[in-house]
């Protein structure tokens, strides 16, 4: 894989430097579909493409990586090994034939309630179903993007076991498991609690009391699981997401890149800090996410995103 990102890599800079000499004609014709686009890292969750993507998803996915997008994180995971209708063989054929990597993917166990020893079964089950088939196209993660209950610091803590449970799973099928957070996981819960407690917390603080992200964190193995932080809904929990970066830089190993819609329209997330932390802490996958887009389709949206990072001077 090295070999082949190093080879797209050198070879799109060669068509960078043939469109500065306005050779860039002679040089996309002999190159293949992934390196005419620029040679940066560049990551897209799908479920931004919703609806739209699939109807055809071979074609979808070579308008993605003409877009600029090197990789992809998959959503919408069923546990016939299907993502959204389509066999998981197929979509990596797809993505192959689009030049596109399937690094990630984003799936959750089928327990709506709190986590308990009655339904650990049934969550690890769904886990091992979900590492097989997952290891069978080759991607490096699997992450849940869904908060479970977690209502008190017992309950967070029971969580962190099953996340733990869940990483020893995916471990032993050579994945790494990882969890994505909204902005819930930045309210705060106390020992006990019946529910979270948001806003501020002033000097009368309860005892024992802890912000959710902080105490998941805690409660897992670094060996067994990985945070990939979703900064724009870190933000939307009135976090920073580059302190939360820095103060656990071996945690947080992939990052959802998210704005209110398109990225670097709201003008209220710091990319370019958010990047430069990033490259620090030697992350690599970086998936951007496009919600609660109205300006056109989906499709056009994603470009949008695209085209901001391709730009930012920031984004290597
Ligand atoms: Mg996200």
């Amino acid at each position: 894989m090295t070999n082949r990102r190093n080879f797209l890599r050198n070879a799109s800079f060669l068509v960078v430097g043939g469109a500065l000499a306005g050779k860039t004609g002679s040089a996309n014709a002999i190159l293949p579909v992934a390196t005419k686009t620029n040679a940066k890292n560049l990551g897209l969750q799908i479920y931004s493409l919703g609806r739209e993507l699939s109807p055809d998803v071979p074609g979808g996915l070579k308008k993605v990586a003409q877009m600029g997008y090197t990789s992809i994180e998959l959503a919408g995971y069923s546990s016939e090994g299907k993502i959204g209708g389509t066999p998981m063989a197929d979509f990596k054929k797809y993505a192959d034939d689009a030049g596109l990597t399937i690094t990630s993917s984003h799936l959750n166990p089928p327990v709506r309630g709190p986590y308990t020893a009655d339904n650990l079964g049934q969550i690890k089950d769904f886990w091992k179903k979900a590492t097989d088939h997952h290891a069978a196209i080759g991607v490096k993660y699997i992450i849940q993007p869904g908060q479970p209950a977690t209502r008190s610091v017992e309950e967070v803590a029971y969580v962190g076991e099953v996340f733990n449970e869940a990483g020893k799973i995916a471990k032993a099928g050579g994945l790494v498991w990882g969890y994505h957070n909204h902005s819930g996981e930045f309210a705060r819960v106390v020992p006990g609690g019946t529910e979270p407690v948001t806003g501020r917390v002033g000097r009368n603080a309860p005892a024992g009391i802890e912000i959710i992200y902080d105490g998941l964190l805690k409660n897992t193995d670094p060996s067994l699981v990985i945070f990939e932080l979703d900064v724009y809904w870190a933000v939307m929990g009135q976090q920073d997401p580059v302190a939360y970066m820095k103060k656990y830089a071996d945690r947080i190993r992939a990052l959802h890149i998210k704005d209110v819609a398109v990225l670097g329209e709201s003008g209220m997330m710091n990319f370019q800090k958010i990047y430069e932390v990033a490259y620090a802490n030697g992350i690599q996958d970086f998936y951007v996410e496009l919600e609660n887009y109205s300006g056109g389709t989906q499709f056009e949206g994603v470009k949008g995103c695209a085209d901001y990072l391709l730009k930012a001077t920031f984004v290597k």
